[in-house]
Formats: structure tokens, sequence, C-alpha cells
């Protein structure tokens, strides 16, 4: 099955909608709301807070975050050590 190039959800048999490019790129969208945000709108998926992209991006940064302050905690322990 097919999934949504804006929105990330699978897309159920005999709904959704297909735009062909004047390239031949085939773009499957779940319904109107992504095509608008995608071809009218020129919206960022990541930017908005109802996709998987969106999602996706806030693990990666939380992970990220959480790898800074394992390290900033290793660090303060080898301050400790030298002392
Ligand atoms: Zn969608």
């Amino acid at each position: 099955m097919a999934k949504c190039v804006f929105c990330g959800e699978t897309i159920k048999p005999g709904t959704g909608l297909l735009f062909v490019k004047k390239e031949g790129a085939a773009l499957f969208f779940c319904g109107r709301k992504c095509e608008k945000n995608t071809l009218l709108l020129h919206r960022n998926p990541a930017k908005a807070n109802w996709t998987q992209a969106f999602l996706q991006e806030k693990h990666r940064a939380q992970a990220a975050a959480d790898r800074g302050k394992a390290k900033k905690e290793e660090h303060a322990g080898h301050g400790g050590k030298k002392k």
C-alpha cells in the first residue's frame, strides 16, 4: 500500500489522490489537506505538527539532546575524579 508523501499515513485502497507531475513523478496523497499543504502552500512536512515527519524530527532532536546531557555528565564525572 502507498504512503502519503506529506503526512506519511498509509493510504487505504480506494481512497486518496494520485498527482502526477510533468516530469512523471507520482505523488500519493491521503486527502485534499495533504495535497494543498504540498502543492499550494509548499509546506515542509517536518514543520507541520500532525505529520509522521514532524514526530521523527522531534524524536531525533530529543535523542540528540539526551546525548548532549550524557556527555556533560560524563565530563563532570571526570572533573570530580581529578580533584
Ligand atoms: Zn496525508
